[in-house]
């Protein structure tokens, strides 16, 4: 089963993805963690994908469906967090196809303004080695720079500079309307807010989700 997190960037769609796999046993999977993890290897994929994600555009549909196609496993019995995927109409269309196995029980959209939106991304920095997030004044690392985790260095992801934040927002915007529209139309659109502590927001998705 899948359950479809839709999130503007900094939306706090890979917060909610981790709390649901922490305390619910889901699986999470990232799109954008696992293109990062191509990135930072340097496959091809990688390669193909560098310089569009620092951009802030969209990697090819053909590109995501390979991925999806390898990180989606067949387990009926397992309940998959998608974060970051469909990201437009394509995909969520392509991902219906896939939908026989593997049924999407709901999509939840993470709803918060752009004023907040450009704040949390712009603050936001994220540790190179274990990827765990902060930000510069909401949640700041104990030590400035440095991961509380694991001690490493902790760096602006390239697409949360601030020519970047406007472009993944105004795409976010012109392709995701479409997704939301297409999950309402199947019965499955929930709209939580973003505002709020995480622990707050999560009771609210696992509310829904028990209803759905
Ligand atoms: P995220 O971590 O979800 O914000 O994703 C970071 C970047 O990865 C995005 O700005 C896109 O360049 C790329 N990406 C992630 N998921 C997708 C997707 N479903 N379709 C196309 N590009 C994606």
């Amino acid at each position: 089963m899948i359950i479809v997190l839709v999130g503007a960037p900094g939306a706090g769609k890979g917060t909610q993805a981790d709390l649901l796999a922490e305390k619910s046993g889901f699986r999470k999977l990232s799109t954008g963690d696992a293109l990062r993890k191509h990135v930072k290897a340097g496959t091809a994929v990688g390669k193909q994908a560098e310089a569009i994600m620092a951009k802030g555009e969209l990697v090819s549909d053909d590109v995501l469906l390979a991925i999806l196609e390898v990180e989606l496993g067949t387990d009926a019995k397992e309940t998959v967090i998608l974060d970051g995927y469909p990201r437009n109409l394509a995909q969520a269309k392509t991902l219906s196809k896939i939908e026989a196995k593997n049924p999407v029980k709901a999509c939840v959209h993470l709803d918060v303004d752009r004023k907040d939106l450009i704040t949390r991304l712009s603050g936001r920095r994220v540790c190179g080695s274990c990827g765990t997030s902060f930000h510069v004044v909401s949640a700041p690392s104990k030590v400035a720079g440095i991961c509380d985790k694991c001690g490493s260095k902790l760096v602006q992801r390239p697409d949360d500079e601030e020519k970047s934040i406007s472009v993944r927002l105004d795409v976010y915007d012109k392709n995701t309307q479409p997704v939301l529209d297409y999950y309402r139309d199947r019965g499955l659109y929930k709209r939580i807010s973003g505002l709020g502590s995480p622990g707050a927001i999560f009771k609210e998705i696992i509310g829904v989700l028990g209803a759905s």
